[in-house]
């Protein structure tokens, strides 16, 4: 039979070059990472070819006794990561996941409370040109415009006034541990279902350097390709029963046909590498080099957004080098460190400008870079910046490159 080179020789060719772009950059986008060889194999599967709509044991097509063994472990990892007692890793996405919850648990034009977009918010948490906006009578909290950590106090006003249905934590681009159990506070307040939507911290929870959410919020959701290091995906999370089952009903049939199994054979790898023993030591690190880099930003003069970081992601404001998100992001790139413009809290820029860039550890960690690494990375922002500014980019490429392939061929990417 033919393999993808012979068949299909300008996809393979895609892939092939995606991969040397893979091994010869450094990534430093928050919510990527590099699966192992094992997540790879699995993804890559004959389970594609099967369907299996309904749930194991409860299935609507004969043949599903292998994908049953399949999606039972991972429900089982799944829960035994994370100390829940109901998942479901059906959601094809964290989008998915999300909506899965409002399909079960909220009806059209209720009102839901989440983070701003514009304050490190996710799309799907209200944002005006997503679906929970449509749907939804959104209300968004945002960040203290000193601090920039979530006033609670204007969560807690906001829930008072609005009386959501649903209260949402979590973001994209927030650098700091949320207070769960004063979000619990307010949710009972009001009335409110905690919705916590981990997809970017779910790896550092997993790994005991992050706080969990699962003994607070009624549902949690997550995606499992971040700082989780699987697939990409989603799952839900929660203790209850009844909420369980209407996630189940709303994830299939509500909103989803067939399950994605090679994909749940491999969030079902990846839930079992999180809890091995290495994958604790893989998260402190991921944390000890965030904190490394942004601290390394902050000495060479870009300002960190609230002072720091507590995970894997720090958000870079870039107006004391008088250089914007998006041109950074293009210039960087050009040398090999890919990241993306991100907005800082309150920009006066547009969402394609941005006066800011997020970066991220968690894929780094993954290949092996330590301290030494992150604190050499700052450098060669720097020098980029320093080009940009300087109108020397095009004469400084080649010798910036040269320094961030030096560090990247020794830690090489399994694949
Ligand atoms: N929720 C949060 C907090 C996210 O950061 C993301 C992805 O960026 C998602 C949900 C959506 O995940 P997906 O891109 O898999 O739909």
């Amino acid at each position: 039979a033919a393999g993808l080179s012979t068949a299909d020789d300008a996809i393979a060719v895609a892939i092939a070059n995606e991969k040397t772009r893979q091994r010869e950059s450094i990534e430093l986008i928050a919510s990527e990472n590099f699966v192992s060889q094992a997540v790879l194999d699995a993804q890559g599967s004959v389970l594609t070819n099967k369907y299996a709509e309904g749930y194991p044991h409860r299935r609507y097509y004969g043949g599903c006794a292998n994908v049953d063994v399949v999606e039972d472990l991972a429900i089982a990892r799944a829960n035994q990561l994370f100390g829940s007692a109901y998942a479901n890793v059906q959601p094809h996405s964290g989008s998915q996941a999300n909506q899965a919850v409002f399909l079960a648990l909220l009806k059209p034009d209720d009102t839901i409370l989440g983070l701003d977009l514009k304050a490190g918010g996710h799309l799907t948490h209200g944002a005006p040109v997503n679906m929970s906006d449509r749907w939804f009578n959104v209300v968004s909290y945002g960040v203290d415009p000193e601090s920039h950590l979530i006033d609670m106090d204007q969560v807690a006003q906001l829930a008072h006034q609005h009386r959501p249905k649903l209260l949402i934590a979590g973001g994209s681009a927030y650098p700091r541990i949320m207070d769960f159990s004063r979000f619990r506070e307010i949710a009972d307040k009001v009335g409110a279902i905690l919705l916590v939507d981990m997809a970017h911290f779910a790896g550092l929870v997993a790994g005991g350097v992050y706080p969990s959410p699962v003994p607070f919020a009624d549902v949690v959701t997550s995606t499992t390709h971040k700082t989780l290091r699987g697939p990409r995906g989603g799952f839900v999370l929660t203790n209850d029963a009844e909420v369980a089952k209407k996630i189940n009903s709303a994830t299939f049939p509500g909103l989803q046909g067939g399950p994605l199994m090679h994909v749940i054979a491999a969030k079902a790898v990846a839930f079992g590498e999180a809890l091995q023993p290495s994958f604790k030591i893989y998260t402190r690190a991921v944390v000890e080099n965030c904190r490394v880099l942004a601290k390394a930003l902050s000495d060479g003069g870009l300002k960190i957004t609230s002072g720091g970081t507590d995970c894997h992601l720090a958000v870079v404001d870039l107006r004391p080098f008088g250089v914007t998100g998006n041109i950074a992001e293009k210039a960087l790139e050009s040398v090999g460190i890919t990241l993306n413009k991100n907005a800082i809290p309150n920009d006066p820029e547009k969402p394609m400008v941005t006066s800011g860039i997020r970066v991220g550890s968690a894929a780094g960690t993954s290949r092996g870079f330590g301290v030494d690494e992150y604190r050499e990375i700052a450098t060669l922002i720097f020098d980029t910046l320093h080009a940009v500014r300087g109108g020397t980019l095009d004469a400084d490429r080649q010798r910036i490159n040269g320094r961030v392939r030096q560090l990247v061929v020794h830690f090489p990417l399994p694949y």
